[in-house]
């Protein structure tokens, strides 16, 4: 047994040797029964020189007192066979991530599409009359923005993931690029009271000015959308060591500590009673953690369950951007 299957194992490679393999890998069945598979594939490629690999996802094992996952291949040899045993758990969380992906956006495309599609039909079977006409047109509407949303964040996480997202960044006025946010959340806005609190003379920052936009309007929108109506929301900025510091307060539904440290991965979405019915994927502020990466800032939260979150993110100043690269 190698070093590197030893480790993998946590087993020194001394209490393996002539130890059956089903004992050395301890490969479990989904009852935590330990089973034979690998002993047996073993044999077979001993006596019968077959090669075997086990499936894609691997096979439970346990290492140590964890569980984890392997993928084994198992080749013949002219005496004997080698094993070749490998950390699955990269390709899990490829497959994992996948069926999330399946799962997330057939659910959130089915969901408008039916709203569009049968909306639709009455539009077009039945002689509707104007006001009533008109309400069900804006609700196609809004039902197509939500298919657009979901499509943007899809592709945004496929950019992100292959590092295909590229900055453009130059100094932006925060204040002007605020405003501009709430211009465009106009009719999500009158959802919350939404104070911005922005000193005057306040310092550029050094951003891509669509992609702040987009962190804002993702920060802002999530803090509207977790609130009950009416609620304030406040915008503030500060400069703080050398950076611009920007936190949205809500006044929401909180969030559990232990679940805090897991939004910003992908598809990630708390269950909780007063989210039921608000649609998502989950991929918002994975997109935002990155954009602001990119711009080599960090973002942080900082909630209360039942009283209300903080998410705050920093940016570089321009003046340190420049200065730095002159
Ligand atoms: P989405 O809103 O599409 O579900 P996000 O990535 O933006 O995806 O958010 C992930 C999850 O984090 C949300 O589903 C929600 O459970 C939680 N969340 C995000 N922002 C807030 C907030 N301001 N207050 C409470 N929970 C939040």
């Amino acid at each position: 047994m190698g070093e590197r299957a030893s480790s993998l194992l946590s087993l020194p490679e001394t209490e393996a040797i002539g130890r059956p393999v089903a004992d050395v890998i301890q490969a479990e069945d989904l009852d935590g029964a330990i089973f034979g598979e690998v002993d047996s594939a073993l044999r077979a490629t001993i006596d019968g020189g077959a090669t075997w690999t086990s499936p894609l996802s691997g096979i439970a094992a346990k290492g140590g007192d964890h569980q984890m996952f392997l993928s084994i291949n198992i080749r013949p040899l002219r005496r004997g066979a080698l094993v070749l045993v490998a950390d699955a758990g990269p390709v899990r969380e490829i497959l994992d991530a996948h069926d999330a992906l399946v799962s997330v956006t057939s659910h959130e495309l089915k969901t408008p599409l039916t709203a569009i599609k049968a909306t639709a039909e009455l539009l077009v079977s039945y002689n509707i009359e104007a006001p009533e006409r008109q309400h069900m047109m804006g609700d196609i509407y809004k039902q197509a923005e939500r298919l657009e949303l979901l499509i943007r964040e899809i592709l945004d996480t496929s950019q992100l993931d292959s590092g295909r997202v590229t900055l453009d960044p130059a100094p932006v006025d925060l204040k002007e690029t605020v405003a501009e946010v709430l211009d465009e959340l106009q009719s999500q806005t009158t959802e919350a009271d939404l104070l911005v609190k922005i000193p005057a003379l306040f310092p550029m920052v050094w951003a891509d000015r669509p992609k702040l936009r987009q962190i804002l309007v993702n920060l802002i929108t999530n803090a509207i959308k977790y609130s009950p109506q009416h609620t304030s929301v406040v915008l503030t900025a500060t400069v703080q060591d050398q950076k611009v510091r920007v936190a949205v307060k809500d006044r929401g539904i909180g969030i559990k500590s232990e679940d805090q440290s897991r939004l910003f991965k992908k598809f990630q979405r708390i269950p909780d009673p007063a989210t039921r019915n608000t649609s998502g994927t989950g991929l918002g502020l994975y997109i935002v953690r990155g954009l602001v990466e990119l711009h080599g800032g960090s973002i942080d939260v900082v909630s209360t369950y039942g009283k209300g979150s903080t998410f705050a993110f920093t940016l570089p100043l321009a003046k340190a951007a420049l200065g730095a690269g002159a």
